[in-house]
This record gives C-alpha cells, sequence and structure tokens, in this order.
C-alpha cells in the first residue's frame, strides 16, 4: 500500500460519495492536501478514511474518488485492470461490426475525467483534469499494452481543462494518428477525423440512433445539423433522397466525401442555418418522410435553459409540421442541462402547437459505450425520441 498525502473533507462531502458520487467540491475541502496533483488519500472531519482520490489542486472539484479504501496504489496494475474492465464493457461492441466505440467514459466507467474513443487501430484520448494527468504515462503504457494501438492522440483542447490549470493542447502520446480513419458502422463507411474533427473525430453516441432511424427511413428525408452526414449515410440506404443540412461548407464538404465513399448519390448537401431552412420549408408547405434533428447543444450551462428550450421547440415544432403523414422524426438533444423531463415535456408543446398527432415510438439515451450512472447525472447528457406523425 502506497503513503498518499491526506485529505480531510467534511461530513457533506463526505456523504456525497457514500450516496454514490465521486466529485469532492473545494468547499467541501476542510484540509487540503500538502501536495502537488496526483493520488491523495481522504478522510472525513472524524478522520475515517473515505478513500483514494485524485486531487486537482486549482479545481473547483477538488477531489474525485477512485477507490473506497485509502492509500491504493494507482501503479499500472491498477490503471490496467480499471481499463481493463471498461473495455471488457464494451465486448459486444468490438466484436461486432463496428470498428469505433468510446473504451472510457469517465465517471461512468470509474475513471473519473478520463475519455477514451477508439477509431480503428487508433485511440483518442482526453485527460480532463490534473489529478489524471498525473498518471499520463500509466494510462498510456494500459492502453497500448490492453488494445494494440498503433496510435494514441491526446485532444487535451477541451476548455474544461483551463478550469484545471492546464493547457489545451492536441498531442500525438504513442505512435502515429492519421488525419482521416475510416469507421465501419453497422453498414456505413464515414471518414473521423481525429486531430480536428468535433469531439474526438466523429459522434460516436448517435452510432445506435443513426441505425435506428435507418432501419425505418423511407421517401423524401432531411439530416438536419448533419456535420459530416453520418445520419444521412444510414437514412440514404432506405430513403429516396436526402437533404443533409448543416451551417459549416466544411462538414457539407466531408458529407460528400462520405457520401460517395458508400457509393450513394442520393445525399444533396445544403448549406444553410438550420432554423431559416426549416422556416423557409414549412413556409413553402414541403412535405417529408424521415427527418432527423440532431442539434448541438443549444444550453452551455443552467442560466441559458430557457433560450434553449424555445430552440429545440422550435426547430421539432416545424420538424413536426413538415412531416408527410406516417413520417418519421428522430430527434435528439445532447445538453447535460436539459434534463429527460424537460425534453420530453418540451416535445410536447412542440407536438401540441404542430397539431398533428405525434406518436411516441421510441426514447432513446446513451448506447452502452458511454455509460450513464444514476449516481451521476453528470455522465448522461444524451436524449433522442423516435416520432411519428399518426395523421
Ligand atoms: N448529426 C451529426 C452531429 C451534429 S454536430 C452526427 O451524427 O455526426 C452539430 C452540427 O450542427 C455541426 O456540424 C454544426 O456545424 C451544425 N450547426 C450548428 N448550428 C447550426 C445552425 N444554426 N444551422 C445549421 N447547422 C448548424
Amino acid at each position: 500500500m502506497a503513503q498518499h498525502p491526506v485529505a480531510v473533507i467534511s461530513s457533506r462531502g463526505a456523504r456525497r460519495w457514500q450516496d454514490g458520487h465521486p466529485w469532492i467540491f473545494k468547499s467541501d475541502v476542510v484540509t487540503p492536501p500538502a501536495a502537488s496533483a496526483g493520488a491523495v488519500t481522504v478522510r472525513d472531519v472524524q478522520g475515517r478514511v473515505q478513500g483514494t482520490a485524485l486531487w486537482s489542486p486549482q479545481s473547483e472539484i477538488s477531489l474525485r474518488f477512485v477507490e473506497r479504501v485509502g492509500d491504493v496504489a494507482l501503479d499500472g496494475a491498477w490503471w490496467g485492470a480499471r481499463i481493463g474492465a471498461a473495455i471488457a464493457r464494451r465486448q459486444d461492441i468490438l466484436d461486432g461490426d463496428t470498428n469505433a466505440c468510446r473504451l472510457v467514459h469517465g465517471e461512468g466507467d470509474g475513471l473519473p475525467s478520463l475519455v477514451v474513443d477508439r477509431y480503428d487501430r487508433w485511440l483518442v484520448v482526453q485527460l480532463l483534469s490534473a489529478g489524471l494527468e498525473a498518471y499520463r504515462a500509466e494510462i498510456v503504457d494500459a492502453l497500448v499494452t490492453l488494445t494494440d494501438a498503433v496510435g494514441v492522440l491526446a485532444r487535451n483542447d477541451a476548455s474544461v481543462r483551463t478550469r484545471e490549470g492546464l493547457s489545451k493542447t492536441v498531442e500525438l502520446l504513442h505512435g502515429s494518428v492519421p488525419e482521416t480513419v475510416e469507421v465501419r458502422e453497422h453498414g456505413v463507411r464515414y471518414l473521423a477525423a481525429p486531430h480536428a474533427g468535433q469531439k474526438t473525430g466523429a459522434f460516436l453516441d448517435q452510432r445506435e440512433a443513426r441505425a435506428l432511424i435507418g432501419g425505418v427511413a423511407r421517401g423524401r428525408a432531411l439530416d438536419v445539423f448533419s456535420y459530416h452526414g453520418s445520419f444521412a449515410l444510414h437514412v440514404a440506404r432506405r430513403a429516396e433522397h436526402v437533404r443533409a443540412v448543416d451551417a459549416s461548407a466544411a462538414a457539407l464538404a466531408r458529407v460528400e466525401a462520405n457520401a460517395a465513399m458508400n457509393g450513394l448519390v442520393n445525399i444533396e448537401p445544403v448549406e444553410a442555418d438550420a432554423f431559416d431552412f426549416l422556416r423557409e420549408e414549412e413556409k413553402a408547405g414541403a412535405r417529408y418522410d424521415t427527418i432527423v434533428l440532431d442539434p448541438p447543444a443549444f444550453a452551455k450551462n443552467r442560466a441559458s435553459i430557457a433560450g434553449a428550450v424555445r430552440g429545440y421547440r422550435d426547430i421539432n415544432l416545424r420538424a413536426m409540421k413538415l412531416l408527410a403523414p406516417g413520417g418519421m422524426l428522430y430527434t435528439a438533444s445532447c445538453s447535460y442541462h436539459l434534463t429527460k423531463p424537460d425534453f420530453l415535456a418540451m416535445l410536447r408543446e412542440a407536438a401540441a402547437h404542430s397539431g398533428r398527432r405525434m406518436i411516441l415510438r421510441a426514447l432513446t439515451g446513451q448506447p452502452v459505450d458511454h455509460p450513464e450512472l444514476l449516481t451521476v447525472p453528470e455522465t448522461g447528457y444524451l436524449k433522442g425520441a423516435l416520432l411519428e406523425a399518426g395523421d
């Protein structure tokens, strides 16, 4: 057993951890450890050991628990076991017909502030806290040993790192990683861009939702907020024609490349603001049989929820009006701050205003490679609904 420096936390902090949440905020740290970032043993004010945690000296989230016992050595074997368990949980996906998935989803896998996405033989990691950064070498070693990855890229350009006193960088940690990687996903192929793309190079969290709407798609279709067209590709396999709408010309150029890669000639890129586009289509009396709405997070914080709800309601209302009778809408929100009940309430209001009889066919959440812990709400952010126009 290692002898770690000690942090003392309030009883409120200790209760939070006993209730299953690993974060201890600065306001609950009674005596900070006299140590730089790394592993510490945590005690409550009565001196009772609460566990082993990662210590981030500058962060508002001071401690992130990783064990319920103290003085656990976070050595190579420990990281190997914890990361190995996370990978084992994904075995069904890895054995299936896709070569890209999230291997580690932070707190959801008992590995606070660590994200690891696999794109074929390459890994993209995000080390999102100072306490975790202290174990960069052990983490990379464990990943390379467990996965045979030929390259590991750190997309450490996420802004949360600033709050940890860490720099924002994109850095190669092992081998080499190409600019683009071909992703296979339930029968379609597309290029992810690990170095420069959004998130770690693609939106892996919508993989199952793309297959879901792809399976019921038909007729005239819309993929709104299409990015590089991953929904459009799935939809285009069954629909006659898909319009992929995005405000980014660069994203649409990649839609065209991805369509060509799949031999699909029925995807039309449309460069437009989604709000304007939907309003004009509605005004023109257009009708679509299949619609996807996968917007970016409109609510970036709690203060912006009201405005975000108006935005979500606006696009959903218009999409509902645009549906042909029997048409299908897959709609999502990835705003953590918009809760599941808020999302459903917003859809109900949109349905009421649309005058359409909207049938709820499925409610979706995160796929198994993005585990959402019931006791850690922050691990859950994505919700979606498959809706059918009943008239
Ligand atoms: N559906 C995609 C991910 C979408 S990411 C997938 O599954 O891969 C969100 C996209 O919305 C980005 O490509 C961004 O360029 C686009 N976007 C953001 N605001 C927009 C707006 N007002 N109008 C149109 N596109 C917008």
